[in-house]
């Protein structure tokens, strides 16, 4: 293990890998990412990991462009190619006209930057996903970069090329204390040494504030639970001959993509539930919450109602 550095990641999630991986293309070779457990044992490996164009601003359509066209080459890579369905797009839904006047901003605004949406009826949305009923649905916001990755081999195959370009890589090695310097430098104190650097990233996840405590400071954040459940095969799935597209309702507060040949339907709660808030289980790793269907039973409602299969 290196005892010196320009920057130590902490954190081998998506954020570190990604920030290593970034590092290396800025000509900045001399980093390291330090993992306490192995890569993508946090919140990673459980993402849904669907990957939108959509964003809010021009900032975030054009970072979410360039993820895409990252992963796109990543899953080209013939010597570690990832798992990445793409091109099967993705439907905003909308039962209001006020949404469908903001999907039509929205792709307005984007088409400024190259970047196609496309606004469509409801008859449309139906045949674009055959699964969905048109009851009480206005139409949708179409994007036909729209899709999902493997999480876990997205963080290898960052990590990898990170490590191709000069990055080192130490898992199972947990960062235990840190300490700044008069000229702002830092040491990682971790179970297997020390290592002096420029810069640290903190890209712990829901253990931030663990390391943050390390460094005398307290992150405003939280991390919240969150639910998806998966279906057995649907045969109309099968039946279709082609993936069926992502589906987002912002009003039911729901997403669905396929899986497998059935179907990950998961939430977003507003009624949400805060974890970790007094301390996490250090034996915290690979480990799920368990279920709590009840707090998501009226999303559950919409989302059956718009995908009749579910029920
Ligand atoms: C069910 C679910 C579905 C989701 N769906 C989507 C989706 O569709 N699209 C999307 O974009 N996002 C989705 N997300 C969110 C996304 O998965 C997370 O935002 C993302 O994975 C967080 O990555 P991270 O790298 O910040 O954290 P993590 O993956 O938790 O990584 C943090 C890493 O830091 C390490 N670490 C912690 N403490 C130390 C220490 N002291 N020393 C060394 N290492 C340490 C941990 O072991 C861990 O590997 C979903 C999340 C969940 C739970």
């Amino acid at each position: 293990m290196k005892t010196q550095t320009r920057v130590v990641v902490i954190g081998g999630g998506i954020a570190g890998c990604s920030t290593l991986y970034h590092l290396t293309q800025e000509g900045m070779t001399d980093v390291v990412l330090v993992e306490r457990n192995e890569l993508t044992s946090g919140t990673t490996w459980h993402s849904a990991a669907q990957v939108t164009n959509f964003g809010m601003n021009q900032t975030m359509v054009g970072l979410k462009t360039h993820s895409i066209n990252l992963y796109k080459d990543l899953a080209a890579d013939f010597e570690y190619p990832v798992n990445y369905n793409h091109g099967d797009g993705g439907i905003r839904l909308a039962n209001t006209e006020e949404q469908m006047e903001g999907y039509r901003h929205f792709a307005s605004m984007a088409r400024g930057m190259d970047v196609e949406f496309e606004v469509i009826d409801a008859a449309e949305c139906a045949r674009r996903h055959p699964l969905i009923s048109t009851d009480n649905l206005i139409g949708g916001l179409w994007d036909g970069n729209d899709g999902d990755i493997d999480p876990a081999q997205l963080c290898q195959a960052l990590a990898r090329r990170a490590r191709k370009a000069g990055a080192e890589v130490y898992r199972n090695t947990p960062v235990t204390g840190l300490t700044q310097h008069k000229d702002d430098s830092w040491t990682v104190h971790t179970e297997h040494g020390d290592i002096d650097c420029e810069t640290v990233v903190n890209a712990c996840g829901y253990r931030v504030n663990e390391v943050g405590a390390m460094m005398g400071v307290h992150h405003p954040v939280m991390s919240m639970e969150h639910q998806y459940f998966v279906t057995e095969d649907i045969p109309a799935i099968a039946e279709a001959g082609h993936r069926m597209p992502l589906l987002r309702c912002p009003i039911s507060d729901y997403y669905c993509r396929q899986d497998k040949n059935g179907l990950l339907v998961g939430f977003y709660e507003q009624d949400c539930k805060t974890w970790g808030m007094d301390g996490i289980d250090p034996h915290f790793v690979n480990a799920l919450c368990p279920d709590d269907l009840d707090r998501v039973t009226d999303v559950l409602e919409g989302a059956f109602a718009r995908m009749p299969a579910l029920t």
